[in-house]
């Protein structure tokens, strides 16, 4: 366990803004996990790779960095393979490791920024996949008590961009490990018209799943800001989802807006869109702004608060709403929550 004091966060989280933490604390096992829940209960604020949070404060409690590494086989029956990782594992990583080794099923989530540990918060979901879609089980501590415990698919309520860690076990657990089965010979996923066009274009019709992971790879890297470039956390908004009668009231007002069934019966629609419709996408206002080909991701390049970032979600969420009526609600967690 490494302690660090009066830390910039800059580095720790995609954004990069300049707030600072008063203590951070870098865990490498679960036993270091264990003692620090004993030691700092319910007051631990975790932080994976910082790709899906907004720090808008200094952080006064103590901040809690899950490095755990680690893979293992744990099961192989020729066709179905489970693979338990490390909470502090690069999620991109690991999915490059499992489609070198041929085990397909994550390789529509191939370049997702951020551990493996907080991939199951959000359930995280790129272009048709959701992480759930192999999902097995994880083990967390319980920071109140220090308890180990081990939660299968079943009770993870694992949902659109949601689970329940973002809802019942928000801020109270910190995930060390999870387990996915894959398989080899689980189907390809190129239903999204990005994928078809870039296959298309290199005249691949039967694509292997090596074939899939560059696409996306290839894809991702032309659409969005590189954070290393340009501080940002993806989405800041998750796609609306709302029922059919909902759809109907919105499509009167939004004439030729894209729309989603889901397996619910709801309908998705893409935030962007709205956003884009409203004027902001390529806005700038000195350090902050919105990406010019995406209009889904607010941007900081350098020198900026992350209240100013938030000030511009909320203005941007409020045109969309006196326009449409379509409330955005934010896929970023905001630190301090409000
Ligand atoms: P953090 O940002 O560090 O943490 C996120 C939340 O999870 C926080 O509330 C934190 O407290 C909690 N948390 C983190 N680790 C643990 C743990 N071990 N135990 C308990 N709680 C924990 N997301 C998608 O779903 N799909 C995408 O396609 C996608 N693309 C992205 C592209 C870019 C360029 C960027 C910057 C982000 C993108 N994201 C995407 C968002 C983000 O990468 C994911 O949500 C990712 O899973 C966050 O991982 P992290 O380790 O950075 O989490
Ligand atoms: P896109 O392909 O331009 O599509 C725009 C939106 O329409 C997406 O949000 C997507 O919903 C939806 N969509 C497109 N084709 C669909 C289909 N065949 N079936 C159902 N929904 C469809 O999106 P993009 O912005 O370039 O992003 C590509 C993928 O990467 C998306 O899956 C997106 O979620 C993911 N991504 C996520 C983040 C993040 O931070 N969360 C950041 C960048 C990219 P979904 O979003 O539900 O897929």
């Amino acid at each position: 366990m490494q302690h660090h004091y009066d830390v910039s966060l800059a580095p720790y989280t995609t954004f990069h803004f300049d707030e600072s933490a008063r203590h951070v604390i870098d865990v490498a096992t679960v036993d270091d996990v264990v003692h620090a829940c004993k030691e700092y209960g319910s007051s631990l604020l975790v932080l994976g790779g910082g790709s899906n949070i907004l720090v808008t404060s200094a952080i006064e409690r103590p901040v809690l960095r899950t490095v755990i590494r680690g893979r293992a086989i744990t099961m192989d029956d020729g066709n179905a393979v489970d693979v338990t990782f490390g909470a502090g594992e690069s999620w991109h990583d690991a999915v490059e490791w499992l489609v070198t080794n041929g085990l397909g099923g994550l390789e529509n989530l191939a370049l997702i920024p951020g551990t493996v540990g907080a991939a199951p918060i959000q359930n995280i979901g790129a272009y048709g996949t959701e992480q759930e879609r192999c999902f097995r089980y994880l083990e967390y501590v319980d920071m109140a008590t220090g308890r180990k415990v081990v939660m299968h698919h079943a009770d993870c309520a694992f949902g659109y961009r949601d689970s329940v860690f973002k809802n019942d076990l928000r801020g109270t657990i910190v995930i060390t490990s999870v387990t996915y089965r894959l398989h080899r010979h689980a189907p390809l996923d190129t239903s999204y018209a990005d994928v078809q066009h870039w296959l298309q274009e290199r005249e691949i019709s039967d694509p292997g799943r090596k074939d899939v992971f560059d696409a996306i790879i290839d894809i991702r890297r032309n659409k969005l800001p590189d954070p290393e470039d340009v501080g940002n956390a993806g989405s800041f908004f998750k796609n609306p989802v709302v029922t059919g009668e909902e759809f109907q009231r919105i499509q009167s007002r939004a004439s030729g807006v894209p729309s989603w069934h889901m397996a619910d019966g709801r309908v998705k629609m893409p935030a962007a869109w709205f956003i884009d419709q409203c004027g902001w996408k390529g806005y700038a206002d000195g350090a902050i702004g919105v990406h010019h080909k995406q209009a889904l991701v607010l941007v900081h390049t350098g020198g900026g608060k992350g209240r100013q970032i938030l000030e511009l979600a909320r203005r941007i969420a409020s045109s969309v709403f006196d326009r449409y009526g379509v409330h955005l609600e934010p896929e970023v967690q905001i630190w301090p929550p409000n």
